[in-house]
């Protein structure tokens, strides 16, 4: 069988970045589940799988247009010490939640001035290419209600 749109994938990867260092890897745990086409992982990785089948490998390079986007600036600004509530425990890499507009996002404290700290909130993967070596470790048919609920059941999926 091969990787389609609404296909159940399991996938074993290595993510690294262009120096070759290690970002994320599925080595040790379960395969990752996903259901193709309905955008539960990046778009330059779901088209790379397209067509794939039980024990193919392949190695991908995804541009950041086609992984977690390229930078925005404006997600990078700098904010009064005096707004945190514990100001002497902000450091650089310091992740935290804030409420937008288009809903919370996640920011990372990207410099700590005197008066003044720059939070980004910009995913830490955004302007990145992506190198991904992958091998599918199964592919199936979705049942209806893992479509109706948009994610996998079983094993490396929900449990309910
Ligand atoms: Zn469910």
């Amino acid at each position: 069988m091969q990787i389609a749109e609404k296909k159940v994938v399991g996938i074993h990867y290595k993510l690294t970045n262009d120096d070759g260092q290690v970002l994320d890897t599925s080595e040790g745990r379960s395969p990752l589940m996903f259901i193709h086409g309905i955008g539960m992982l990046i778009p330059g990785l779901e088209k790379a799988l397209v067509g794939k089948s039980k024990g193919d490998q392949l190695n991908v390079s995804i541009a950041p247009e086609e992984g977690y986007g390229v930078k925005d600036p404006n997600l990078t600004q700098k904010v009064p010490k005096a707004q945190f509530e514990e100001p002497e425990k902000i450091e650089v890499g310091t992740q935290f939640q804030v409420d937008t507009e288009q809903g919370a996002i996640i920011v990372t404290v990207t410099e700590v001035g005197a008066e003044e700290v720059t939070v980004d909130g910009n995913h830490p993967l955004a302007g990145m290419t992506l190198h991904f070596d992958v091998t599918v470790d199964e592919v199936r048919e979705a049942t209806e209600e893992e479509i109706a609920h948009g994610h996998v059941h079983g094993e490396g999926g929900h449990q309910h």
